[in-house]
């Protein structure tokens, strides 16, 4: 029976620890960290998120401000309100909830934020530091992945760590951090898709199993290595309402060694992660200025 990772607890303990530098921060510098949350359109699950993002922040002292703007914003404008967010010596950090409506591009609108402010990680010079092995901010998510496998104490190093799932947000990045020159990370590193043939005889390989696909219960018992650590990052809503992940838990939970729970899992540490890059942003306009 695999050990139950407790991301609720863990992200817990984070936020209690930033709470601490939020307050030391302040009262050196005399300013409190701010993220500013842009939030298009009247998507029920984005204003969900950014609401408890945003009490994540006021929970460790992180100042926040949201800007709405309705579904049919244009391109333009939300470009002109990134400039000016960017130009705001009160914000530290930036965040542009997804998805956003079809006529803005999110990859015009990631690479308008500044480098210095982009908390969530999305940007290209972000992530092109990030594959170059020299990181400023860690995506969220594959952050909070991290976090909670070397709070584990899960080792990675030469160890083989299949990822299911290559979007830019959350398996792409998530190899890229596995990969680093770092000893609690350089593992060997799969990245599966939907056009990879056959995955489930290379996940059975893996030693650390993440499933980011969108697909309730895809992964099953016979397709995880006993002994493995599966993180389920997948958040599938069923039809009666359930909120499920992309492992079969009841399964997969009799053949691993470590599992995540959904909910309760990789979610509160994304969010907690948000927090942390805020404080480091802010830390590193502090120390550096601007830019
Ligand atoms: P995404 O952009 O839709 O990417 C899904 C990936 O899964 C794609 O690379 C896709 O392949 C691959 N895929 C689809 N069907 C597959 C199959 N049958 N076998 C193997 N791979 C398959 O999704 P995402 O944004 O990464 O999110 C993935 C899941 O994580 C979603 O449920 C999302 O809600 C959840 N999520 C959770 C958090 C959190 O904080 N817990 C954060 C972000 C996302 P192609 O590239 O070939 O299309």
């Amino acid at each position: 029976m695999a050990h139950l990772i407790d991301g609720k607890a863990a992200a817990a303990q984070i936020r209690h620890e930033l709470a601490e530098r939020v307050r030391a921060f302040t009262a050196r510098t005399g300013r409190t960290p701010g993220l500013a949350a842009v939030l298009v359109g009247d998507h029920p699950a984005s204003h969900v998120y950014v609401r408890s993002k945003r009490k994540a922040c006021a929970e460790v002292g992180i100042q926040s401000w949201l800007h709405e703007r309705p579904a049919d914003v244009t391109e333009d404008e939300l470009l002109a309100l990134v400039a000016e967010l960017n130009a705001d010596p009160m914000v530290d950090g930036i965040l542009v909830q997804l998805p956003l409506p079809k006529q803005v591009r999110e990859n015009v609108i990631h690479a308008a934020i500044h480098p210095s402010k982009d908390v969530d990680g999305f940007g290209p010079e972000t992530l092109g530091l990030l594959a170059l092995g020299h990181p400023r901010f860690l995506p969220c998510t594959p952050h909070g992945i991290w976090r909670l496998l070397r709070r584990e104490a899960i080792a990675l190093e030469g160890r083989h760590v299949v990822i299911l799932g290559r979007s830019n947000i959350v398996g792409k990045p998530l190899a890229l951090i596995m990969l680093l020159r770092h000893p609690q990370a350089n593992a060997t590193v799969t990245v599966c898709h939907s056009q990879s043939s056959h995955w489930p005889s290379l996940t059975r390989q893996a030693d650390v199993l993440v499933a980011a696909v969108g697909k309730p219960h895809l992964v099953k018992g016979d397709m995880v290595k006993p002994g493995a650590a599966v993180i389920d990052v997948g958040i599938n809503r069923l039809p009666d309402g359930e909120l499920v992940g992309d492992v079969d838990f009841d399964e997969v939970k009799e053949v691993a060694g470590f599992i995540t729970p959904v909910p309760g899992g990789v979610g509160p540490m994304t969010i907690a992660m948000l927090l942390e890059n805020t404080l480091h942003a802010a830390e590193l306009r502090s120390l550096f200025g601007p830019g």
